[in-house]
């Protein structure tokens, strides 16, 4: 059975933008070493799936047609360089809609799992870039990494946050050392 691995995406795989949104392709680039990464996370037999809040949608600032197609190239790009992505899962939406699959909500995780057979959750990582990634990982039981490549940029930002997160580290790459090879504790 393949071990699943959840990233989120803007501030882990591509560029973030502080109080932006990528709202098309030309805007989108893959961070320093991501694409050997996920190869790497690929070729040790890991189905790859990303969670990403896309609450510039709702905003107006850009439309599915265009996330659609930012998806698309982001998965072509990856396969050129031996990644693949399994999965896609957006929310659309801002905290007004209220929906469930808005991290830290969990929803989009448990359509995964719908739609990929049982997860052991306990058993995979979230990788993401901010609190709330942190929470959705807590709320739905994986481990948590957070990267500093997005939105936090020191481990002393984490200090009081409400929730213990299990690794911090400098980038995806060094996530996916963490992912392939846990330091035993
Ligand atoms: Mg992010
Ligand atoms: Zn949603």
């Amino acid at each position: 059975m393949k071990k699943t691995i959840f990233l989120d995406r803007d501030g882990v795989i591509s560029k973030y933008y502080p109080g932006d949104w990528t709202k098309k392709w030309k805007e989108f680039s893959f961070l320093p070493g991501v694409k050997d990464a996920l190869e790497k996370l690929t070729r040790a037999n890991y189905q790859i799936v990303i969670i990403s809040n896309q609450a510039g949608v709702s905003k107006g600032l850009f439309g599915l047609k265009a996330l659609r197609k930012i998806t698309k190239r982001m998965k072509e790009e990856l396969r050129k360089s031996g990644g693949r992505i399994k999965k896609v899962y957006y929310c659309p939406h801002q905290d007004e809609d209220n929906c469930s699959g808005r991290k830290p909500k969990v929803g989009l995780f448990k359509k995964a799992e719908k739609d990929l057979g049982y997860i052991n959750f306990e058993q995979t990582f979230f990788v993401g870039d901010s609190e709330i990634d942190i929470l959705a990982g807590k709320n739905i039981g994986t481990k948590t990494i957070l990267v500093l490549t997005g939105k936090i940029k020191s481990k002393e930002e984490t200090k009081n946050w409400q929730k213990q997160l299990d690794y911090v580290t400098t980038d995806l790459p060094s996530a996916v050392e963490i992912i392939l090879n846990p330091p035993s504790s």
